[in-house]
């Protein structure tokens, strides 16, 4: 749709649509100061072993707060940082707060946990990204192989980045294919991209203990996660049937608000270093 394109001629002659694009263009250009305002924080999600709770990873997901608007969610602000570029200097300060939490919760005793950052496509095409990305995680002095970067099935996922890919991988760092299912690319890049993880989406587990449909095809991902030795993770996992469900399958990571939602850094460091560092179902 136009809407999505940004200004468009039509949306001149829609009322609605126009006041929309005005409200993008405003938000737009408040996202350009956010960094330096200090207007951006993080949460971590915690990512867990369905049978015990037991935590075994954080994802890291960023927060705006706009002084006026308040909490803009990150499905309206992230896209426009992609179309300004914003998202490179900020994806690098979500790379650098992650890294520096994992290493604070290590320093306070806390069980030794991974870290998941969200890494747009636009910074995949980035032509400096393998270094800029490992300068980060060295100076934080986190093992890389702590370091879990999720990239979604996108166009950009091409070839002609996987020689970052590469170089990231032989350091030590993860990927994770992120919301696995909900894109209409091919799985070609499963032959050449450096994935460790699928991360099945949560409109798949949504489904996964009432419909035959889901059920199947997250038995299909994770068949094809077991012939390429890759690790699978369910996403928005809410009920306990779905839990219960995903376990009677074979998958044994999750994350959802039936575990946890994101939590406050200090929030998640309170879990990690409470009695037990896992969360239960209530
Ligand atoms: P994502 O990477 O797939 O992150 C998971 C989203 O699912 C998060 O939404 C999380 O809060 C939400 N979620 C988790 N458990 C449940 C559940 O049980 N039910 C439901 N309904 N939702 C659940 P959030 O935080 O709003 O982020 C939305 C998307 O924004 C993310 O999807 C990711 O694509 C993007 N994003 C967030 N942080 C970053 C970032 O630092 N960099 C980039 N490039 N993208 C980010
Ligand atoms: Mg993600
Ligand atoms: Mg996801
Ligand atoms: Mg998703």
């Amino acid at each position: 749709a136009a809407k999505d394109r940004g200004l468009g001629l039509i949306e001149v002659f829609d009322d609605d649509a126009s006041s929309r694009s005005l409200d993008r263009l405003g938000l737009r250009s408040d996202l350009l100061g956010a960094l330096e305002r200090e207007q951006f924080a993080l949460n971590f999600q915690p990512i867990c072993d369905l049978r015990s709770g037991q935590v075994v990873a954080f994802e890291a997901l960023l927060r705006w707060t706009h002084p006026q608007r308040g909490p803009v969610p990150p499905d309206v602000f992230i896209p426009l940082a992609e179309e300004t570029g914003a998202i490179v200097p900020i994806g690098h300060w979500v790379l650098e707060q992650a890294c520096r939490e994992l290493a604070r919760w290590g320093l306070h005793g806390g069980p030794r946990v991974r870290v998941n950052v969200n890494l747009s496509p636009v910074q995949l095409q980035q032509p400096n990204l393998a270094r800029g990305l490992l300068d980060i995680v060295r100076q934080s002095g986190v093992d890389p192989g702590d370091v879990c970067l999720e990239v979604t099935e996108h166009s950009y996922l091409r070839e002609d980045v996987t020689e970052s890919a590469a170089v990231l991988r032989s350091a030590g760092l993860h990927f994770a294919l992120d919301d696995f299912g909900t894109s209409y690319s091919s799985l070609n890049y499963l032959k050449w991209f450096p994935i460790d993880h699928l991360k099945v989406d949560r409109s798949f587990v949504g489904g996964v203990a009432a419909s035959d449909t889901d059920r199947g095809i997250v038995r299909a991902v994770l068949a094809i996660a077991e012939s390429l030795r890759l690790g699978v993770i369910a996403e928005g996992v809410e009920t306990e049937e779905q839990r219960a469900a995903l376990l009677d399958l074979g998958c044994v990571w999750g994350q959802g608000n039936l575990l946890s939602t994101p939590l406050t850094p200090d929030a998640a460091l309170d879990l990690l270093t409470g009695a037990r560092h896992s969360v239960t179902a209530t």
